[in-house]
């Protein structure tokens, strides 16, 4: 069983921000901003690849709750997704960052030069 899936269980502990019926958030252990959540669907899906149009449909809402309850929804925050092992993704379980309770850098997109890759 991966490890999202045991925190879904309650087999890991997390710090739990908010779950419903299908979705779970809950505080990264190693957080980059004051605000670091990561969101999960229930289901055991691998990534974005593989995620269908539903529980994207449906991860929306949830999301949005999330943001209000953290106070992040008017001064901004950050979704990402990283996908594969280009992307970065470590966990093998589809997972959104959300990023806020500061200005964020946006390190990579603003300094990087695709050359810089070559
Ligand atoms: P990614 O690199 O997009 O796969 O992100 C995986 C994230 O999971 C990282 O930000 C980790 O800090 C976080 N993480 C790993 N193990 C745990 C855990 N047991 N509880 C909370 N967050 C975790």
């Amino acid at each position: 069983m991966c490890l999202f899936c045991k925190i879904v269980n309650k087999e890991i502990p997390a710090n739990i921000e908010l779950e419903d019926e299908n979705f779970l958030a809950f505080h990264d252990i190693n957080p980059k901003a004051p605000v670091h959540i990561l969101v999960i669907p229930k289901k055991h899906i691998a990534g974005f690849n593989e995620v269908d149009a539903q529980t994207m449909a449906d991860i929306t809402p949830f999301i949005q709750t999330l943001v209000k309850k953290l106070d992040i929804k008017q001064s901004g925050y950050r979704l990402i997704c990283n996908i594969g092992e280009n992307g970065g993704q470590e966990v093998m379980h589809l997972h959104w960052h959300v990023l806020g309770g500061a200005k964020l850098k946006f390190d990579h997109l603003s300094d990087a030069d695709p050359k810089d890759f070559l």
